[in-house]
């Protein structure tokens, strides 16, 4: 466990990161505006995926090219306004491996209990625009789930890129980052969203 806790958080200063994952092909999606914290579809439980067809490739075709419009490292379909259990990611890890890929009605695995050591470190949100908060977190994640084909998956990760799974995994429960933060962070958060101005397009709340 020792080598588990003494990984550092200094970027890679390589500019090829190694890839994981299968990269989309951006040219079939469409970039759809995010919506933000106060709109329904981002506090409540997603539906689960039922049927694994070309409606939910196309899904997960508009959510890449959402995430990159948006700079993102990860995107809830909620994200986009769809109630649906669906993630897609393109994320690095603290050691120097991009993770791209996406998973569908993940479920996040529970750690032994020796597993847990916490990460304290930034996080955003697309959801919650141009702010920022420290939030500690495992520096481990595991999430089982299926692909778009409906085979099951399972996708690991570590550091930054655990934080991702997590983050993530929580928005198709109902849950935003801001919700895991002290009464005072969170106020602190929606402070700066409101100072801010989001360099994407979003869903003005009714
Ligand atoms: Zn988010």
């Amino acid at each position: 466990m020792a080598d588990e806790h003494a990984h550092d958080h200094e970027q890679d200063e390589t500019p090829e990161l190694k890839v994981v994952g299968e990269e989309p092909d951006l040219s079939k999606g469409t970039a759809r505006p995010i919506t933000v914290v106060g709109n329904p579809v981002l506090h409540h439980e997603c539906r689960d995926v039922t049927a694994f067809d070309a409606e939910l490739a196309a899904l997960v075709d508009d959510m890449f090219v959402s995430m990159y419009a948006a700079e993102g490292v990860g995107l809830a379909a909620n994200q986009i306004g769809v109630d649906l259990k669906v993630f897609v990611y393109d994320c690095p890890d603290d050691d120097g491996v991009r993770h791209v890929g996406h998973i569908v009605n993940p479920v996040l695995e529970e750690l032994p209990a020796g597993r847990r050591t916490l990460d304290d470190s930034p996080e955003g949100c697309l959801s919650v625009p141009t702010a920022y908060q420290d939030l500690a977190r495992p520096d481990y994640a595991a999430v089982t789930g299926l692909d778009k084909d409906g085979n099951p998956v399972r996708i690991e990760g570590t550091g930054f890129f655990a934080r991702c799974l997590q983050h993530e995994t929580d928005h198709l429960y109902g849950y935003l980052y801001i919700d895991r933060l002290s009464k005072r962070d969170r106020k602190d958060a929606l402070k700066q969203m409101a100072e801010g101005t989001p360099k994407y397009a979003t869903v003005p709340n009714a």
